[in-house]
């Protein structure tokens, strides 16, 4: 549904009931939903010791998978790991984490994730003020040199996306915007996409 609704990537929220509430699911999803599509896999991993699910989870099928800095103390060697495992490498900041826990480690990673809402429950409100720092991850990736998606995720529909592709977002996670649209997948897809390509103030 997601493929024939125009997604780009399906992004599938991993949680262990520790880092977060909420338990979701682990490798043998990856893989059911590996046969089922071509589109790249965005595995975000909202759990403690990530690096203990890498291997189970790049040989399910993820493409790319996210870890949260804030359980991951080394950072540099587990972004490594990621991509020595063929998958791209990805860094997620909650709300309340600063930068500097991922400004050394720019060259390890192949995504940044900032969070737009504290993680762990689908259908939460957007966090407005989290745009400024998206703006600050965007010149930082700039001066860098480095070519490094700009990942948002928590409460993105077509209302808020525009908020954060004017700070610099470039990848868009949308969940309860997609899933509870009353026109369906494939509206809901064209509409958030149409409203994330408006032009900038
Ligand atoms: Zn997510």
């Amino acid at each position: 549904m997601l493929e024939a609704g125009g997604a780009d990537w399906i992004h599938i929220d991993v949680m262990d009931g520790r880092f977060v509430p909420n338990l979701t699911f682990g490798a043998k999803i990856i893989e059911s939903v590996r046969k089922l599509t071509e589109l790249p896999l965005d595995v975000h991993l909202m759990v403690v010791e990530p690096e203990n699910y890498f291997d189970d989870f790049a040989a399910a099928g993820a493409n790319g998978m996210s870890i949260h800095t804030e359980v991951s103390p080394h950072l540099q060697r587990q972004l490594s790991r990621i991509r020595e495992l063929g998958c791209r490498a990805g860094a997620v900041v909650n709300p309340a984490t600063p930068l500097t826990a991922v400004r050394e480690v720019i060259p390890d990673m192949d995504l940044l994730l900032v969070m737009t809402v504290n993680p762990g429950f689908g259908g939460q409100r957007y966090i407005a003020t989290m745009e400024p720092k998206i703006a600050e991850v965007r010149r930082m990736i700039t001066e860098s040199g480095y070519d490094v998606d700009i990942e948002v995720d928590g409460g993105i529909s077509a209302a808020t996306v525009g908020g954060a592709v004017r700070a610099g977002a470039n990848v868009l996670v949308a969940g309860s915007a997609l899933y509870r649209h009353p026109d369906g997948l494939a509206a809901a897809i064209s509409e958030l996409r149409a409203a994330a390509s408006t032009e900038p103030r």
